[in-house]
């Protein structure tokens, strides 16, 4: 068993990995942290939930020095990641004086700019706001020794790829250039081969993470009986904390107001909230203040929220990697979930190219009947 004390890193560091009760680096992290030290650049694919965080942020926190400019960046599809990303790397190193400042749109840029004028060492940011950072002059990459783009495929999705490539311009072509990402699709390849120097890469296989530890099955429903069905199984199944995932915003709105007439604790997370609507949603669920966020794929990429037990496909995805992606918010950090898909006779062919993605079957449940629930 190898544990975070064997790697050759500050004793500070090792000290709040500790009080963050880490106890052993996860895969990822066992094979990516030690290239990372090394110097290396690194390509590291791996599932959502399975530390891609940790396994730059330590040795980020590692090489950066007290001097008060830029030394790492890293880029963040959504203001969410930014802060989450920002709030471990803040957790790694307490015990060093080292400044990181999240930016992203939808917060004053004034200031953002009064704080990074206080010499800050470590930027995490979503593409269009540091890009606009960089215009501004306000920021400035030439002195960074290490770049990271987390969740490269969601970045690339929203269609952040000319930002991304104008970032890297700006920057010193002797820094360390790190991508993580769950998928890699070739568009991935292409902007490593562009812009990573022979890059090690460190996969770990959907199989080492998917199956253990989280049960998965569908429910075969009709169209008009789907809300009826949501609601038999929520009664029978009485989760803890879940997301609810619809195709579409107009799904999300229906779904939020038909649950919460039906009495249920439930808030919806889509594109038309403004930033603190959002962010008062975010925080009723982090606190517990509602049992479900309903939400679209978009409005969820990145969050990390603590002990979801549920993960529930209201409307099946149509893409198998956005399966993967929603069932990896759930079964986090060694923790049993359950992820549930409802699915129409129509959709039965979404479910089979998800079960090929996967390579394994998923089991098929009986919708509980009215008497199963009262
Ligand atoms: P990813 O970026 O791969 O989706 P995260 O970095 O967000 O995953 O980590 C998922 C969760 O697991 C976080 O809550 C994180 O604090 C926790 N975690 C990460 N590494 C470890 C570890 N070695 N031991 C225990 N928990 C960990
Ligand atoms: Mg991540």
């Amino acid at each position: 068993m190898t544990y975070f004390e064997q790697f050759d890193i500050k004793k500070e560091i090792k000290k709040a990995i500790s009080d963050m009760g880490f106890e052993e680096p996860s895969p990822v992290q066992e094979k990516a942290i030690p290239v990372i030290l090394e110097g290396k650049d690194v390509i590291g694919q791996a599932q959502t939930g399975t530390g891609k965080t940790a396994a730059f942020g330590i040795p980020i926190v590692h090489r950066v020095t007290e001097e008060p400019f830029v030394q790492a960046i890293i880029l963040t599809p959504t203001r969410e990641l930014a802060i989450q990303v920002s709030g471990e790397i803040q957790k790694l190193s307490r015990h060093l004086n080292i400044r990181t400042l999240p930016v992203y749109g939808g917060q004053s840029i004034s200031q953002q700019v009064r704080a990074l004028k206080q010499g800050v060492q470590i930027v995490i940011g979503t593409p269009g706001r540091v890009l606009d950072h960089l215009r501004r002059k306000t920021l400035r990459l030439q002195e960074v020794r290490m770049a990271v783009l987390d969740e490269a495929d969601e970045m690339l999705d929203m269609g952040f790829v000319d930002d991304i490539e104008a970032i890297l311009k700006e920057m010193n072509r002797e820094r360390q250039t790190l991508l993580f990402s769950a998928t890699m699709p070739p568009l991935i390849r292409r902007l490593s081969t562009k812009y990573m120097k022979t890059p090690v890469t460190v996969t770990i296989s959907k199989k080492e993470v998917t199956a253990p530890s989280i049960d998965q099955c569908y429910y075969k429903v009709l169209e008009r009986n789907k809300q009826e069905a949501l609601c038999r199984i929520l009664d029978s199944q009485d989760p803890d904390l879940g997301i609810i995932f619809c195709r579409t915003k107009k799904g999300v709105a229906e779904l939020t107001e038909a649950l919460q007439a039906r009495g249920y604790l439930v808030d919806g997370l889509h594109g038309d909230l403004t930033q603190p609507q959002r962010d008062a949603v975010m925080r009723k669920f982090r606190d517990h203040s509602i049992d479900f966020l309903i939400a679209t794929d978009v409005a969820a990429r990145g969050i990390d929220v603590q002990n979801i037990s549920h993960v529930i496909n209201f409307d099946i995805p149509q893409d198998p990697e956005s399966y993967v992606h929603r069932i990896g918010r759930t079964g986090r950090a060694g923790r049993r979930g359950q992820a549930l898909t409802l699915v129409t006779p129509r959709e039965m062919k979404h479910l089979r190219s998800i079960e090929e993605e996967i390579h394994m079957r998923i089991p098929a449940q009986q919708i509980p009947s009215i008497e199963e629930v009262v």
